[in-house]
This record gives structure tokens, sequence and C-alpha cells, in this order.
């Protein structure tokens, strides 16, 4: 029997609605908009995309956008006086830096994005978020590994006593994974390019999830039968052509659920930031 599809825009439409609902409430309750603004340097044309991205989703639930543009040339210190700048800003509860930054700066990264206030780090990057995270504290929490989690949560997935594995321990998307669904009481592993005998810990797995980077590099003899399959990668083979993690026509065949590419965990992404700008607002009301 075929999986049931995960299709993420169903769960992104409910990830989205929530959080216009909570921005609403800010409004109304503390006469507050919540606010987003996202630096973008340089003119990479995908980053471009996806700021413009998610300077529409802001305008749609009733959230404040700002989008600072610096040159390709700017310097670290330039980039720094910024975050300082939205850092200081009553206007400004959310502040990300898209990534990737070109060459001249890209060697600064973790120094720029541990500028950011950690109230206001949005993409959950700043070190003291991962520690909240990884300490069980409230956090703000990287937006496809918490859009993952509340999939699966929301498609109800068992995940407490699930075997969870996970492919790839990035620390944008794989180690995050893993200390969100161990605080569900998953038994979680974490593969990565070491691991010996990867299929025999695949195979294993209640739920799996894939972030490598590598087109179809999950196949059907890695699934264990009825497993969930969660597919994070975006491979882009063809200028229009994108592929996930996994051979998803037939692991289908073998999986219980199944998140397809397009069209699965990318669209929770941009819907996580929208929550994630409210959670940062409300926390430092409440603060
Ligand atoms: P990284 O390149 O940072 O990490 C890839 C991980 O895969 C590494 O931990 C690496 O291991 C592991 N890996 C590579 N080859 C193998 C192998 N042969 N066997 C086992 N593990 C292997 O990627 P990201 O985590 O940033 O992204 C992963 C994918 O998710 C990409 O396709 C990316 O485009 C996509 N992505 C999608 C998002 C979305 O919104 N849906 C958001 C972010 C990412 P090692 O550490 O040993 O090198």
């Amino acid at each position: 029997m075929s999986a049931r599809i995960l299709e993420g825009k169903t769960f992104a439409a409910a990830f989205r609605e929530e959080a216009g609902k909570r921005a609403k409430i800010l409004h109304q309750k503390y006469g507050v908009t919540p606010g987003l603004a996202v630096i973008i340097v340089g003119e990479n044309p995908a980053s471009k995309v996806y700021v413009r991205n998610k300077h529409k989703s802001c305008e749609e639930l009733g959230i404040y956008s700002e989008v600072i543009e610096m040159p390709e040339t700017a310097t670290k210190d330039e980039l720094i006086a910024e975050i300082d700048k939205l850092n200081a800003s009553d206007r400004i509860h959310g502040i990300l830096v898209q990534l990737p930054l070109p060459k001249q700066i890209a060697a600064y990264e973790a120094e720029i994005l541990e500028r950011i206030d950690p109230k206001k780090d949005v993409d959950g990057f700043h070190p003291v978020n991962v520690g909240r995270l990884v300490t069980g504290q409230k956090a703000l929490i990287p937006c496809t590994p918490h859009g993952c989690l509340k999939m699966l949560q929301l498609a109800g997935i068992p995940i407490d006593g699930a075997n969870a594995v996970i492919i790839g321990r990035s620390n944008i998307v794989g180690k995050p994974m893993a200390h969100l669904l161990l605080a569900e009481n998953a038994t979680v592993t974490i593969c990565h390019s070491h691991t010996k005998n990867l299929k025999e810990v695949t195979k294993n797995a209640d739920i799996l999830v894939a972030a490598v980077g590598r087109p179809k590099f999950v196949t059907a003899d890695m699934v264990k039968a009825g497993a969930t399959v969660i597919d994070v990668g975006i491979n882009r083979i063809a200028p229009k052509k994108l592929l996930g993690d996994v051979d998803f026509e037939n692991v289908k065949e073998v999986a219980g659920a199944i998140t397809p590419v397009p069209g699965g965990v990318g669209l929770l992404t941009v819907a996580m930031l929208m929550q994630n700008v409210v959670t940062a607002c409300e926390m430092q009301i409440a603060k």
C-alpha cells in the first residue's frame, strides 16, 4: 500500500493561521505589531527570492516587515552596525541575516550571527538559543526542524518512544531536529558521513529524517515498512527541477507516511519563521 503523503501546504497553512491569530492578539491586547527585519547582503538571486517571500508572508499576516539591502561589498563592521541598530529598535522583534553571506564576510558568519540579540534571533542560530533548546528551556528554535516536529505532531505520528533516525548533523537542521525529537521522548540516533552500516541504522527507524543534500540518497531498502519519512533535502538538479534526499517514488511504497519534494518541508520554513517572529514579540512583552 502506498504511503500517506504529508503535504506541506496543509501544515504550512495551519502554522500561518496560528501565527496570524497570535499576531492579532498582540495587537488587540498590547497595541503591538510584531516586526521582522531581514538583512540581505549582495545580489544572490535565490536569497532575493527567499527574502521577498518572507516579506510577502509578513504582509499577509499583519506582521511589520523591513528588508535592509546592503551592497555586495559591505564590510563586517557595516553589517554589525546595522544589526546593532535593529537590536535597539522597538519596532523590530525579530532579526534575520539572510545566508549565505558574500565571500569577504562569510568567514565572520558566527561572529555576525552572535551579534543579534538572542531575544530577536528568529532563526534560532545564536548559541544562547541553541543552549536553551539543548537544556529544555524556552527558546527560539530553527524554523525547518521546528516545522518538521510540528508537522509530525499535527499529523498524529507517535513520537514518544519511537526510534527516530536523522541523517545529517548540521547546526541548521540535523542537530536541532535531534534535540526536538529527544525532548518529545523519541530514542534518537544521528547519522553522518562517518556512520558505519547506515542502512542497518535507518532500517530501525520509525521516524526517518533525511537532511543530507544528496538527491535520492535514501532508497527503499533503507526504510522500515510503515515508517514516517521526512525529506528535508532540496537539491536543484536543473533550473526548474528540485529533488529531495529521498527516492520518493520507491520509498512511498514502503513507508507509512512521507513528505514530497517539492511541496513538503520546504513550505513549512517560512510559516515557522512567522511563528518565531510572533513568539519573539510575545517573549519581549512578557519580560
Ligand atoms: P549540510 O551540508 O550542512 O549537512 C549535510 C549532512 O549530511 C552532514 O552532516 C553530512 O555529514 C551528512 N552526509 C553527507 N553525506 C553523507 C553520507 N554519505 N552518509 C551519511 N551522511 C551524510 O546540509 P544542511 O543540513 O544545511 O541541509 C541538508 C539538506 O536540507 C540540503 O539539501 C538543504 O538544501 C536542505 N535544507 C532545506 C531546508 C528547507 O527549508 N526545507 C532548510 C535547510 C536545508 P558530515 O557532517 O559528516 O559531513
